[in-house]
């Protein structure tokens, strides 16, 4: 496999720098409990968090979904990346030098082509960057001063300009040795009919997209003069993606983090406007329409999403589907609405940031602003403009999941229409009863609720389930003592001796808990598989923190081997109906040896055990 071309050591000095806690921060928003960290999962959709991070052990397990394993196992899952990507991506972020030859073919290409186009656009970005500051980017550099962006926000944001010239990124570019293959992929310079390359962008103040690790990706080019498309984005290339990107994200997460809140707008001019007037927890979609991996990707940050869009009609569409998005990917937005400009840049220019500030503060929910819209083209007084409305509320609300919130807004509803709230009740059910109707048999986009918020019980279903599949239909005991004895030899691998007192593979019946005991036999190390690895996060994550591995792992043996005398008494009773006189004296041979290993495994205080052992570690 293509992970051994890592030494080992590289592997584990890489892990141990990249701390996982900090890793998984800048996806998910984590909270301490205990030892160990939670949050929402990003892996499955859930509204009560069943992720959780051990710091110690470096590990992530989710008990809604199972998903779990180490800093690559995330990164891989989160980014889908492939091991060496992960690997690559996190010796970058920590400054750990790759080792010579240690990706494949494949792989390196990727790697030199990936790097090539960045060079590309760092060097583009430098050029756009010093003709913004030259006598070409006098008109340029006025309109954003103009806009009220200070020295400070254009540097921070990395804007610059490139002239109305054909080719003067590509001719630049060629004469500081970056190929044009590189220019072509990275979607600055276009092959013309003549075979000749000409710019992508000309005449346009250039904006630096990043990705959410703050690597250059890409461009927006806003046009000067009147030239379409006012906007002009990078394509899609080997590093760029619209429907996953969200601009300024990088600059944003801090804010958004100490805040809890997000705001979401149209335009990047928007967002840099937001910066300069200290609001620093926004961010802007890619010009495409949004997408439920963008909105995915926020609520791991934060719950309080606040759409600010355009105030026009076009703008006002975006919001709706908006709305839809972040209810399908499991969360809730507010939307800003406001009078006097056309966009939230303009709205700061007239009114200043404290006043946009306030609308953010006080937006209304989804369903309020939803309904607002809907009271504004009518008159409610009126029997028909009631209809009106009421048409429009009464699919909004029969598709929301929680009942709590149908009633509430149904509640709502009843007193601004003056109608009875039990006729509105009915409406809804109706609707419902119809949407079920017709989507009974089509299969359904959402997945089923993780109403069990602990998942403990999933879990432990689904793992029976699993052994079930491998043929050995494990009682749910044995399984949970072979599986302390591997959660005691994980905390402490040096116990493996004192096991082996005890044990060989052939005591354990799980598949896994066979491999990984097998392994950390011949090995004190860990086996670096990410399919083990996420087992073992499982496993200790179903556990919890370990005080005294020695205990359990006696408890734990002790208990496989009462298991396994009760299972030759079930034997020794069918071999005695059979009449099967030499394989009953064997059998009990065996009881008796088991038995005096039971006996020598009772050791100084170890007999009492638990009830409820092993446990998940609560809070
Ligand atoms: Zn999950």
């Amino acid at each position: 496999m293509s992970r051994r071309r890592y030494a080992e050591e590289f592997l584990t000095e890489l892990r141990s720098r990249a701390d996982i806690v900090s890793l998984i921060s800048e996806y998910v928003r984590l909270r301490r409990a205990g030892r160990r960290y939670v949050g929402l999962c990003p892996f499955h959709q859930e509204k009560t968090p069943s992720f959780s991070v051990d710091p110690e052990k470096q590990l992530f397990y989710c008990f809604g979904c199972g998903q779990g394993g180490n800093v690559f196992t995330f990164l891989m899952k989160m980014e889908s990346m492939s091991f060496q990507d992960a690997v690559e991506t996190l010796a970058r972020k920590v400054g750990l030098p790759l080792p010579k030859a240690s990706l494949d073919p494949e792989a390196q290409k990727r790697r030199a082509q990936a790097a090539g186009i960045r060079k590309a656009l760092e060097f583009a970005r430098d050029r756009y960057r010093e003709m913004l500051f030259s006598a070409h980017g006098v008109q340029a550099l006025k309109y954003l001063e103009g806009r009220g962006l200070s020295r400070d926000i254009i540097d921070m944001f990395q804007l610059g300009y490139v002239p109305a010239q054909w080719d003067f990124i590509t001719q630049g570019a060629i004469k500081a040795g970056i190929g044009v293959r590189y220019l072509e992929l990275s979607g600055l310079a276009i092959q013309g009919r003549r075979g000749t390359y000409y710019d992508r962008f000309r005449n346009r103040i250039m904006f630096p997209i990043w990705d959410t690790r703050g690597e250059l990706i890409g461009f927006a080019g806003r046009a000067l003069g009147d030239e379409e498309p006012k906007y002009l984005n990078s394509p899609d290339t080997p590093i760029f993606h619209k429907g996953r990107e969200l601009y300024a994200l990088h600059l944003a997460k801090p804010g958004i983090r100490s805040k809890g809140r997000v705001c979401v707008m149209e335009g990047y001019m928007d967002v840099i406007s937001m910066f300069q007037n200290g609001i620093d927890y926004v961010v802007a979609g890619m010009g495409t329409a949004f997408s439920v991996e963008q909105a995915r990707a926020l609520l791991l940050l934060c719950e309080d999403v606040v759409l600010a869009y355009d105030q026009d009609e076009a703008g006002k569409k975006a919001v709706r589907r908006c709305i839809d998005v972040f209810r399908e990917a499991g969360g809730r937005s507010r939307v800003v609405t406001f009078e006097g400009a056309k966009d939230p840049d303009e709205f700061v220019g007239k009114y200043g940031g404290g006043r946009f500030g306030q609308l953010i503060e006080n937006a209304p929910t989804d369903i309020r602003f939803i309904y607002e819209e809907a009271a504004k083209s009518a008159d409610i007084s009126t029997v028909e403009g009631k209809l009106h409305v009421k048409d429009i509320m009464i699919p909004v609300l029969a598709s929301l999941d929680s009942e709590f919130e149908i009633s509430v807004y149904t509640s709502e509803l009843s007193r601004q229409l003056d109608v009875r709230k039990e006729s509105l009740e009915k409406d809804v059910e109706s609707y419902r009863r119809r949407l079920r109707g017709s989507r009974a048999g089509a299969s359904e986009y959402k997945n089923p609720k993780n109403s069990n918020t602990t998942g403990y019980d999933n879990q432990s279903r689904s793992i029976r389930e699993d052994y079930g599949v491998h043929g050995s239909g494990i009682a749910l005991g044995r399984q949970r003592a072979e599986e302390g004895i591997i959660r005691a030899l994980v905390e402490k691998p040096e116990l493996i001796r004192m096991a082996s007192a005890y044990l060989d593979e052939s005591d354990f019946a799980g598949n896994m808990c066979r491999l990984v005991y097998t392994n950390l036999a011949s090995s004190p190390k860990l086996p670096e598989d990410h399919e083990v690895s996420g087992w073992i996060a499982e496993i200790c994550a179903k556990f919890g923190p370990v005080d005294r591995p020695e205990r359990v792992l006696m408890d734990c043996v002790r208990r496989l081997k009462e298991f396994q005398l009760s299972e030759l008494r079930e034997e020794m009773k069918l071999v005695q109906e059979a009449q099967d006189e030499q394989r009953l004296m064997a059998i009990i041979n065996e009881y008796q040896e088991l038995l005096r290993q039971v006996k020598s495994t009772r050791g100084d205080s170890l007999d009492s055990f638990p009830d409820d052992f092993p446990g998940r570690e609560e809070g």
